[in-house]
């Protein structure tokens, strides 16, 4: 059985995270923990012992970018050390846009940092922002970008693919029209899995890693392939962007 991958999971806001990490271990689900504002994460990473399966990725949530902005220089140190960048974007959605210049300051100050470092491995929220996200990622060339719950439109989908943006698909993307319609235009090759859980739910109660063979089930529909084999392009995409 081919590795499960689970690209954007906020493993550090389950209550029973222990519980959590060990069941991703002995499931070896190949998992990257985003965290949503560095101070979360240097706590987080003091938890959890090494785990061969779980990525810590450090982060500072669009939705945090104004609130927690002191800590960007924190992030900027803690990128030099870390490779998995996440979860970082913006967000122009009615509640957030009130915080966009803080937003825009943050993103682009990390995307500078991650060409600067050589590139890095970052997981993007784009909410109502895409091309935004995009102007500034082809701009900066940060490294091997991850959309995370792409929800744009389907004519910018190209455009990511040319500069070289993956997509992680969670089970409610899977669940609407417009999120299949996207995930049918996607090109197999930048197709990863994830989960979002806590905040996607898998039948009532939060998702957690295992749950990324909903997304599974539905890509091998879509691709016309089995499961296994949906699963093996899902990992061969993941292996292949870690290496670079
Ligand atoms: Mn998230």
């Amino acid at each position: 059985m081919t590795r499960l991958v689970d690209a954007h999971f906020h493993l550090d806001l389950f209550p029973d995270y222990a519980r959590v990490a060990d069941d991703i271990e002995r499931r070896q689900i190949y998992t990257l923990a985003v965290s949503t504002a560095p101070s979360f994460y240097r706590r987080f990473r003091a938890m959890l012992s090494e785990r061969r399966y779980i990525r810590l990725a450090v982060g500072l949530h669009p939705e945090l970018a104004e609130r927690h902005e002191h800590e960007l220089p924190d992030l900027l140190l803690l990128m030099e050390e870390q490779r998995y960048v996440g979860e970082v974007g913006l967000d122009s959605s009615p509640a957030h846009r009130a915080t966009a210049a803080a937003q825009r300051r943050v993103l682009e100050a990390v995307l500078v940092r991650a060409n600067a470092l050589g590139g890095r491995v970052l997981s993007l929220h784009s909410r109502r922002a895409e091309a935004d996200v995009l102007d500034l990622i082809g701009h900066h060339a940060p490294g091997v970008p991850i959309l995370h719950w792409y929800s744009g439109s389907v004519g910018l989908i190209e455009r990511a693919v040319t500069l070289g943006c993956y997509f992680s698909v969670n089970p409610a993307m899977c669940r609407t029209p417009t999120g299949q319609r996207l995930v049918q235009a996607l090109p197999s090759a930048r197709v990863l899995t994830e989960t979002d859980g806590p905040f996607v739910q898998v039948r009532g109660r939060a998702a957690e890693p295992g749950d990324v063979t909903e997304v599974l089930d539905h890509l091998s529909r879509v691709w016309n392939v089995d499961v296994e084999t949906a699963a093996r392009t899902v990992y061969e995409n993941f292996a292949r962007l870690l290496q670079v």
